[in-house]
């Protein structure tokens, strides 16, 4: 196996293949083994691995030598020829030459996992990360642990607790789906080149069933993104602008269920909001 967090390394298959690094596609390298490790542990690997953006395959490796079958989908076609060469050991990993953002993934879990529950792990582009995550999440398909390298702000939402700076409806939404946890964070000088900002890696324990129960999710989301839509302003004046409904009903209907319409968006839990939809659901 090739030492792929050796920066000496990635230089010389870089200068083999004429490879540069692109910034648009977030082609930062890893260039540590024991955050690679950390995050080979946190995602559980029962069998089937999913990896988005491998690279020149530091992590495909190592989820190759614990995994049943691990298929990586890497957008950058010059990447194709170094990954069959830096994985030429390996016969359980599949490559994907294709945007993860337009690959078909129910047809690929069915296909090459047999519709069996898989892990995702990645270091992600960071140009993406929010995009792919909600993906993930909110695709419901049989994925049980979610790991994957995000800028720390990012993962400082996802986790965040109501009240605190960083919370917002991202944080709800992955709260909602998920157990989201910080694993470790990993500084900016381990990667090959540097990116601007430290990283975080996250991971993201997908529930069976959401961790409340709402009777209508799409209201659910559409209340907790106008709470969201204007911090500065009152509960009550940003659920009277995204509902055609009269401010005074939606007051005492807040009243009703013990919130004040005076509140802040951002103090409230994932329950409160529950409380809010079903109070909603008979008035929009
Ligand atoms: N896994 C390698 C590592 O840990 O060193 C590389 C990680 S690098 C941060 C992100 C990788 O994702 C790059 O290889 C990049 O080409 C790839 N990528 C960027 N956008 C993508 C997309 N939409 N779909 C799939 N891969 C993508």
């Amino acid at each position: 196996m090739y030492e792929l967090t050796s920066v000496r390394t990635i230089k010389n298959i870089a200068s083999k293949f004429g490879f540069t690094f692109s910034k648009g596609l977030g082609q930062n390298f890893l260039t540590d083994k024991r955050v690679l490790y950390k995050i080979v542990k946190a995602a559980e690997i029962k069998s089937g691995v999913l990896e988005i953006g491998p690279g020149f395959g530091v992590l495909t490796q190592e989820l190759a030598l614990l995994a049943e079958k691990v298929v990586t989908v890497e957008i950058d076609s010059r990447l194709v020829s170094v990954l069959e060469y830096t994985l030429a050991d390996l016969n359980n990993v599949k490559i994907i030459n294709e945007d993860i953002m337009k690959l078909d993934l129910k047809k690929v879990i069915e296909e090459e996992f047999r519709g069996e529950k898989i892990s995702v792990a990645a270091n992600l582009p960071y140009y993406i990360t929010t995009p792919i995550i909600t993906m993930l999440i909110e695709s419901r398909l049989p994925i049980g642990n979610i790991v994957v390298m995000v800028q720390k702000e990012v993962a400082d939402r996802m986790v965040a607790a109501p009240g605190t700076k960083d919370y917002g409806a991202i944080s709800v939404m992955c709260q909602y789906y998920t157990k989201p946890e910080i694993v470790t964070i990993v500084p900016s000088s381990l990667f090959m080149p540097p990116p601007k900002v430290d990283s975080a890696v996250l991971r993201l324990k997908v529930c069976e069933k959401p961790n409340i129960e709402v009777s209508d999710e799409q209201l659910f989301f559409k209340i907790v993104k106008a709470a969201f839509s204007q911090r500065r302003k009152t509960l009550l004046n940003c659920l009277a602008s995204a509902f055609p409904v009269g401010k005074q009903e939606i007051s005492d209907n807040l009243v009703k269920i013990g919130i004040s319409p005076s509140v802040r968006g951002e103090t409230l839990g994932l329950s409160e909001f529950a409380s809010i939809t079903e109070a909603f659901s008979g008035l929009v």
